[in-house]
């Protein structure tokens, strides 16, 4: 993978040319004072000699892999494959400054996508179905992991934002050596299906300064239908624990740029299979009450959806006004503010 494999979401520009990449640079360059004020977490780790003990301790990992809840046991190293259908290198399928996500990770100037072919949890409903389940996507060795961050920095992007990371977390902070010692310096964003360890997590301490999980079941029936891992409602809850105790709240700084802390996805699906009163019970007592949360209201069938009758439609605009009224009454008090604008036009 190369610069030259980068398409630009906002159009597909000649790069002596377009005038986007130059205003992300003009309004980069004016945010370098209050980004000189902000240092990630990692380099501290790495500084004491941490980040390399990671290193080697994912990697061993990979002999017999347990390196989130599917425990296959396979030796990745060697070329054996479990559920993630991925062995030593990481598979990428993109990576773009992006604008859809949420306002505090977007900012002016984007957040920096990777996205990781390949998924550990591969829910039937997937919305990147060809690039999760049918493999979409190139091999890529650490350094150019790292080239495709330093380019996300260099491009502006106010974070790096690894998209599906579980099952290639040795892949990543392999790569992260080697960019910090390029230059890199924007927080890292671990965003995932929230299938992953407490072990693995542990591994992340002083890595990721924010934590992007989705809650996406609360039933362990429906998480058996959906994406065969009747575990994921107890995984996931002991997930976010971890990553909260990690963290703690998202926090913003002057400019509303994502610093560090927890920011929770809860995709709404029809005829209420994702729990949503319970899941958000569980964020508001058991996590905080100051739990960031972006509901979600853009479910459409993909993938295998049409196997199960309640996922063959899209969300209705009664759904997902009853999802944030939920919310609020279980004690949500910070929404993402897209969405509840989203909500405002509708009524
Ligand atoms: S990361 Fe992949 S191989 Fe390892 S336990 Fe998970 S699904 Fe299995």
């Amino acid at each position: 993978m190369s610069i030259t494999n980068f398409h630009c979401t906002v159009c597909v520009p000649t790069f002596a040319k377009c005038f986007y990449i130059v205003h992300l640079n003009q309004a980069y360059t004016r945010d370098l004072k209050s980004m000189a004020a902000f240092e990630p977490a990692y380099i501290e780790t790495h500084n004491r000699g941490l980040l390399k003990e990671k290193v080697a301790q994912s990697f061993e990992i990979l002999k017999a892999c347990t390196l989130c809840p599917r425990a296959c046991g396979v030796d990745r190293l060697s070329g054996e494959l479990g559920v993630c259908l991925t062995g030593e290198q990481a598979i990428v399928s993109s990576y773009s400054p992006h604008f859809g996500e949420e306002n505090p990770l977007v900012g002016d100037h984007g957040s920096g996508t990777i996205f990781f072919t390949r998924c550990n949890l591969l829910c039937i409903f997937c919305q990147n179905f060809d690039i999760s389940h049918k493999g979409e996507g190139v091999p890529v060795s650490s350094k150019e992991l790292a080239d495709a961050m330093l380019f996300l920095q260099g491009s502006g992007c106010h974070n790096i934002n690894f998209v599906t990371p579980s099952h290639v977390v040795p892949q990543i902070l392999s790569a992260l050596e080697k960019a910090i010692e390029l230059g890199l310096r924007v927080p890292l964003v671990y965003n995932t299906g929230g299938y992953d360890t407490p072990e693995t997590l542990r591994l992340l301490e002083g890595v990721f300064d924010i934590y992007m999980p989705d809650l996406k079941f609360w039933d362990s029936r429906v998480a058996e239908e959906l994406c065969d891992a009747p575990d994921y409602p107890e995984v996931i809850r002991e997930a976010l624990t971890e990553m909260h105790r990690q963290v703690g709240d998202l926090v913003v700084n002057k400019r509303g740029i994502a610093e560090r802390g927890l920011l929770i996805r809860h995709l709404v699906l029809p005829e209420g299979l994702a729990g949503t009163r319970q899941a958000m019970r569980f964020l508001a007592k058991e996590i905080s009450p100051n739990s960031y949360v972006n509901i979600m209201p853009q479910y459409r069938p993909c993938g295998r959806a049409s196997e199960v009758q309640a996922l063959r439609r899209s969300l209705t605009d009664e759904e997902f006004r009853e999802a944030i009224q939920v919310a609020e009454e279980e004690g949500i008090t910070r929404l993402d503010e897209r969405r509840r604008a989203f909500v405002l036009r509708w009524k």
